[in-house]
């Protein structure tokens, strides 16, 4: 059974934390069990608000708990959460949806977001008479075969993708066999392509809207949070060490730096739910605050993984279910990082954005 102890990016008051403990604890009993993990957000609602409404580190707090006690369930829950958040932004913003999508219906659904592109992979948007179909094939679909619906980009044309909902228990959507999920790390959260016959798809938003609403960023930061709060877990393995042995020298510089890593990362998180429930009007500045935030998260997952493994040596990996399959899982998850890709994408932004000297 994992620590229940919360992850916090800032000082919290007694009540909040002990609701937190109380998630950690409920998430620790669902931990391989999906209906008990998708009943979570529901009994602990007020612990789940949607960002950028005036409490989105109480949402981030989460994610990161949830992080910390299992990154399958985390992965699992993270994709619903942000589809409920993209639906909502749609009706606030009076985007076309339909009834299909009521959000009244979304307790009953479990939903998945599937917008990554791969080589010689393309989903595609046509129409059928009067209604949108989609067809073609689309990757990374994590845990297609067990969710009832998806939030999925598809090509409208050559240049614009629209983002599309769907039910995935239409006859025309086939998930390919989990049997080639391979994965080390989240082996209960397959992530295999989807095929797409003429699959009834209702419009969200105008083509090109998912990815210029201020809530891409803010999803993307969702993820981030769930990558730092396994990364506090592994820290506290390591932190651990000290109460088993006498640090040495090597032993408290790798402490230190942990330290000085995740600290860099929590302080960026909590400044970015700030700025999300600021309001921040323009697109541009809230894309800034997620790309600077998933690098440092990511750099700071990157290095806590490394350090852990030479400060605790191959044991805890051979030895230690819990701190073996967390590593795996981390190792795996924060790849959905596009690593320096991203980082010139940061670099690209600051460029292009609308400062007239350099941001710092
Ligand atoms: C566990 C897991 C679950 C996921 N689940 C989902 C999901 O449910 N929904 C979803 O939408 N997405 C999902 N994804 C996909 C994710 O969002 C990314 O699309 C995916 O990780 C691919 O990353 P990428 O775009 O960097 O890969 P690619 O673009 O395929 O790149 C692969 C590698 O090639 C390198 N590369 C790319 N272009 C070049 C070039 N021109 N020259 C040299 N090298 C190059 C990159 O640096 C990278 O290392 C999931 C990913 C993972 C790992």
């Amino acid at each position: 059974m994992p620590h229940t102890r919360p992850v916090l990016l800032a000082q919290a008051n007694p009540a909040h934390r002990q609701h937190l403990e109380d998630l950690a604890g409920q998430a620790a009993g669902a931990i391989g069990d999906r209906e008990k993990c998708f009943v979570l957000p529901v009994d602990h609602s007020d612990l789940f608000p949607l960002p950028g409404q005036g409490a989105t580190r109480t949402l981030w707090e989460s994610l990161a708990t949830l992080g910390s006690i299992d990154l399958s369930l985390a992965r699992m829950l993270e994709p619903h959460l942000d589809a409920t958040a993209i639906l909502a932004e749609a009706q606030a913003a009076q985007r076309p949806t339909s009834d299909a999508v009521d959000l009244a219906d979304m307790g009953q659904g479990t939903w998945g977001v599937f917008a990554a592109e791969g080589a010689g992979m393309r989903l595609v948007a046509g129409r059928q008479g009067d209604r949108v179909v989609l067809s073609g094939r689309k990757p990374w679909c994590s845990l297609a075969g067990s969710l009832s619906h998806a939030l999925v980009t598809a090509w409208v044309d050559e240049d614009r993708r629209g983002l599309y909902a769907v039910d995935l228990g239409h006859a025309g959507v086939e998930v390919d066999d989990a049997a080639g999920w391979v994965a080390r790390g989240l082996r209960e959260v397959p992530s295999v392509p989807v095929s797409f016959t003429d699959v009834p798809a209702v419009p969200v938003g105008d083509p090109g809207w998912y990815l210029e609403r201020p809530g891409f960023a803010w999803g993307g930061i969702g993820v981030a949070a769930i990558w730092f709060g396994a990364t506090v877990a592994i820290a506290r393995r390591v932190f651990d060490q000290a109460r088993r042995r006498q640090l040495d020298q090597i032993g408290q510089s790798h402490l230190g730096a942990i330290d000085a890593s995740l600290t860099g990362a929590r302080l960026l998180l909590a400044d970015a739910a700030d700025l999300a429930d600021r309001g921040v009007a323009d697109p541009a500045a809230a894309a800034v605050a997620a790309l600077r935030c998933r690098r440092v998260v990511a750099e700071t997952a990157e290095t806590v993984l490394w350090r852990s493994d030479h400060a605790l040596g191959p044991a805890p990996l051979a030895l230690e279910e819990e701190h073996a399959a967390r590593v795996a899982d981390l190792r795996l998850y924060v790849r959905q990082d596009h690593a320096e890709r991203d980082q010139a994408a940061l670099g690209r932004a600051l460029v292009t954005g609308p400062h007239d000297a350099s941001p710092w």
